[in-house]
């Protein structure tokens, strides 16, 4: 991995950031707040939330077995995709390397930034090719991009593929692992200490069912976590999103029973799906959707909205020509979508 100084802007290694006033005072307990120009009424919603999310990273912290100092909070993954162009790119000068088709976010946010993006295609069954996003690399690269499970097309990386690009390449590789909980494989953020050079991304809108609330989670060493901290937002999470965080943090039982009923269901639907007349092939998933190739996307999507059910049209997505990416529903959803599809003609 390149020296800090190297990878990092240098407007960003010389930035003093904003010193809120609760960043200020800490520690001992008081009970007259005038430091913040806040509203004395209005408890608990007229004070600032906890710039650093201290008490719900300590919750996060032991269910995902990530040390507290190793975690930055994002309002949603978007904050922390777009955070990571703002600290290591510079504008018009650094570019990034990607994987071809992946998550939308990762190139708008490059736009956004003014920041050259490199779309690399993966292999035709969507596994991944190093070799190729390694040539890709030149000296003003400094992050790639791996989405794995990749969205849209469902399928986790092999380990050591990925594991191979993280140690050849000398910047930041950022894995979003978004999907990882649904599946069994060993999720990287447990690998910080190995792999220095790595940004892994989780969220609160998939397994944890709370897209709403807004909340997506950084994995990575404390140096690249400090730098986070430095450029964000003082107060990106609010306080309804913390105290919502926590009470599902609560509910790990129920969470866990989601996840099995969604992985069940895929099992189920997979096959069943495969069998349709007009879908020429399901690919392999693991995640909470999949993408599968049909006779005649574009009709069949539109034939589906005209019945209320709505799925994701991909067919204009390189490598997705004619793709359907189809997310896992609660039983009756997914028997609503195969009845519906029966009877197309
Ligand atoms: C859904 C998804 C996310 C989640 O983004 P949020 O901003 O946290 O809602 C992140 N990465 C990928 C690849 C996704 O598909």
């Amino acid at each position: 991995m390149l020296p800090f100084e190297s990878l990092v802007r240098a407007n960003i290694q010389r930035l003093t950031p904003y010193s809120c006033a609760r960043d200020e005072f800490k520690g001992r307990a008081a009970s007259v707040f005038l430091d913040a120009n806040e509203n004395p009424y209005n408890t608990p919603y007229n004070r600032y939330p906890d710039p650093l999310q201290e008490e719900l990273k300590a919750k996060l912290a032991k269910a995902k077995g990530v040390p507290a100092k190793n975690i930055f909070l994002g309002n949603g993954s978007d904050e922390a995709i777009d955070l990571i162009y703002r600290i290591f790119c510079e504008p018009r000068l650094d570019n990034v390397v990607a994987i071809a088709p992946t998550y939308g976010m990762y190139a708008v946010c490059a736009d956004i930034n003014d920041v050259e993006y490199r779309a690399v295609p993966l292999n035709d069954d969507f596994t991944l090719n190093g070799d190729r996003l390694l040539a890709a690399v030149d000296d003003h690269t400094k992050v790639i991009w791996l989405c794995s499970p990749n969205n849209p097309t469902g399928n986790a990386f092999n380990r050591k593929e990925i594991e191979r690009i993280v140690t050849t390449f000398q910047g930041i590789v950022v894995i979003d692992e978004a999907y990882s909980d649904f599946n069994d494989l060993p999720p990287f953020r447990h690998a910080l200490d190995v792999f220095p050079n790595i940004i892994v991304l989780n969220t609160f809108s998939k397994l944890w069912a709370s897209a709403a609330i807004r909340l997506g989670m950084a994995f990575a060493s404390e140096e690249i976590i400090a730098l986070f901290n430095k450029v964000k937002y003082p107060y990106n999470i609010n306080q309804l999103t913390q105290q919502q965080a926590m009470r599902m943090l609560d509910e790990l039982p129920r969470v866990n029973q989601w996840r099995m009923t969604i992985v069940n269901e895929r099992r189920n639907l997979l096959p069943a799906f495969a069998e349709l007349p007009i879908c020429k092939a399901v690919y392999p998933t693991d995640a909470n959707f999949f993408l599968a190739r049909m006779t005649d996307a574009e009709s069949i999507y539109h034939y589906l909205i005209d019945r209320g059910i709505v799925v994701r049209n991909r067919s204009r997505v390189q490598l997705c020509g004619n793709c359907l990416r189809i997310t896992i529903g609660t039983p009756q959803e997914n028997n609503a979508l195969l009845g519906a599809l029966r009877q197309y003609r």
